[in-house]
This record gives structure tokens, C-alpha cells and sequence, in this order.
């Protein structure tokens, strides 16, 4: 079951960017589940392979987290604070 998703999951990303959000809602889990197999496939897949994760963003101003590290769901946006 979390091998079969975490192989979806690799060729969403391969297919273009997704977010965490739309990730979670597609294989009808948590974020955390998603954050979890990200780092899972992150460690397995060959260095050139590109994983396309969307940089999460700010609901109310759409402030970008870029420098966030990689996989993390932030709940507060440094700049509008929310
Ligand atoms: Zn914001």
C-alpha cells in the first residue's frame, strides 16, 4: 500500500509540480503522510531525478517559502504573520 502510493507519487512528479495539498487530497491522506513519503522517495530516487514539489505558499498573501527546507507544511507566514 505505501509502496504502491510512494511509486504514484514518483511519477505525479515526474509529470509536473504538485503541491503537498494536492497530493494529500488526491491519495486521500494527511499532509504528513505525503511530507513523510516525500523524504521516503527523496532518499531512494537517483540523484538526477528531479522531484517537482511545489515551494508551499501562503494561503493569504502568497508568499512563497522558498528557503524552507524542503518538505515541511509551514503554519506561519513570515511575512503577513499568518
Ligand atoms: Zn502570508
Amino acid at each position: 500500500m505505501e509502496l504502491t502510493r510512494r511509486r504514484e507519487i514518483m511519477a505525479m512528479l515526474r509529470e509536473r509540480e504538485w503541491t503537498l495539498d494536492e497530493l494529500a487530497r488526491n491519495f486521500v491522506v494527511s499532509k504528513k503522510v505525503i511530507i513523510n513519503d516525500l523524504e521516503h522517495i527523496a532518499r531512494s530516487v537517483p540523484r538526477p531525478t528531479r522531484l517537482q514539489i511545489h515551494p508551499p505558499t501562503c494561503e493569504s498573501c502568497g508568499f512563497r517559502f522558498k528557503d524552507r527546507a524542503k518538505f515541511n507544511d509551514p503554519s506561519r507566514c513570515p511575512r503577513c504573520k499568518n
